[in-house]
């Protein structure tokens, strides 16, 4: 069964790694079937003209076809043929995660193949291996890149780590019978974890979606114990939300937003409403862009200023090309009707689940934004886990108006973490 995982993380992999150096691969690696079935074709079409000087034409165009219709397979099959080499030769191997290491960023997809390739070298117990679908697993949550997220889950489960993964995240390549005949299958994502529990043998340790991880907001799985399965969220000292209160630096950073309007695509993720933005809208701080990547809603604020929490509080989660994180923060204060809000709100699904695109619906984020843009500025973390650190926050000091009805609406009832020890930081004021 690992086999079959290693070639479901790998294939997703590869869905990243067009870029990387696969090309290389071409003229060292056997060819795959299809080509062979070229050469075999190539083959035969010689002989039958040899025979028959007639049928020479005949098979030079059947050739002439079947060459066009391989070119674009031609690719895809090369890199079949690497993964599959390398996973039948240990110095390729090593040879493939020296590649990888010799890249200076590696992009999720990537870390996910790193993972990949680490865990046949070195095991599923090496951390690098975890550590690298771990990273993959944080970078690629920020963006909601369901196919590498989903690669990192699988990875991490194969790993016999304790993660919770998609329900959508079976791929379609994994046969289904040879998934039900292994009875502590590591990687069945459709069992959601928490809902099988009860039908799982007591004492089957080596499953893990039985235990998976589910973070939440309350009780056994909430904030307090967080560090548990995220040790930053215990063990950073640069957590966020804060509670802003002064002294404050004065800073004379500038900073703009420049929202497109787009195709409006919304998900419920079991944490929050979230809105997954197009390509185009900018943050930019003293003239550094940072794209956005999504905004969602938290109930009540997590900033709480001098000691104050609003009635919600919309994060806007944006990267910039170095792949460094800014967040910018929209407290909303009951008062007025929320237009912006009013069309997410008719949108949004109740129940979790993946995204949705209403047709015809488009969105810009800029109608949640206030026209000032006096901030409050820190640094910090993702505000859930993995709680990563190095995230610039910038809490604006206007807030937007938020119906009571629409508070109300929102399905989550508190979504908030705790404000965090300041440990020292000073926030800064424009
Ligand atoms: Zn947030």
């Amino acid at each position: 069964m690992k086999r079959i995982i290693f070639e479901v993380i790998l294939a997703l992999a590869l869905a990243g790694a067009g870029a990387f150096g696969w090309t290389s691969w071409k003229q060292n690696q056997s060819a795959t079937g299809q080509i062979t079935a070229l050469k075999a074709a190539s083959e035969a079409a010689s002989k039958a003209a040899a025979d028959k000087a007639a049928t020479v034409k005949a098979a030079e165009e059947e050739m002439t076809a079947l060459r066009a219709e391989m070119a674009p397979l031609e690719g895809q099959a090369q890199q079949l043929a690497a993964v599959k080499a390398a996973m039948a030769n240990g110095t390729t191997l090593t040879d493939l995660e020296a590649a990888y290491k010799a890249q200076k960023k590696l992009s999720a997809e990537r870390q996910v193949g790193l993972g990949a390739v680490r865990m046949l070298t070195k095991g599923a117990d090496d951390p690098a291996t975890l550590a690298a679908f771990r990273k993959a697993l944080e970078m690629s949550e920020l963006g909601d890149r369901k196919n590498t997220i989903c690669a990192a889950q699988i990875g991490l489960a194969a790993a016999g780590e304790k993660v919770s993964i998609l329900a959508d995240c079976l791929p379609k390549g994994a046969k289904p019978e040879a998934a039900k005949g292994e009875k502590s299958e590591k990687a069945a994502p459709e069992e959601k974890a928490g809902e099988k529990d009860e039908h799982g043998k007591p004492g089957d340790k080596k499953s893990p979606e039985k235990h998976a991880v589910h973070w939440s907001y309350d009780g056994d799985m909430g904030p307090e114990r967080w560090g548990k399965e995220f040790p930053t969220c215990a063990k950073g000292k640069s957590q966020s939300p804060l509670d802003i209160r002064g002294p404050f630096v004065k800073t004379r950073t500038v900073v703009t937003a420049d929202y497109k309007e787009g195709p409006l695509k919304l998900l419920n993720n079991g944490h929050t409403i979230q809105v997954n933005a197009n390509p185009g809208s900018k943050l930019r701080i003293d003239g550094v862009a940072y794209e956005l990547l999504q905004f969602h809603f938290h109930r009540p604020s997590e900033e709480k200023i001098d000691g104050k929490p609003m009635a919600m509080v919309v994060h806007f989660v944006h990267k910039s090309a170095e792949g460094k994180l800014a967040v910018l923060g929209v407290l909303l204060k009951e008062g007025n009707e929320n237009p912006g809000i009013k069309t997410l709100w008719t949108h949004m699904p109740l129940d979790e689940g993946p995204e949705v695109a209403p047709e015809g619906v488009s969105f810009n984020p800029g109608n949640l934004l206030p026209r000032e843009f006096d901030f409050y500025s820190y640094e910090g973390s993702l505000t859930t886990p993995p709680c990563t650190e190095g995230v610039r926050f910038f809490i604006l000091k206007s807030t937007v108006n938020v119906a009571k009805e629409q508070v109300a609406a929102f399905p989550f009832r508190r979504n908030a973490r705790p404000v965090q020890e300041p440990n020292g930081r000073e926030i800064s004021t424009n």
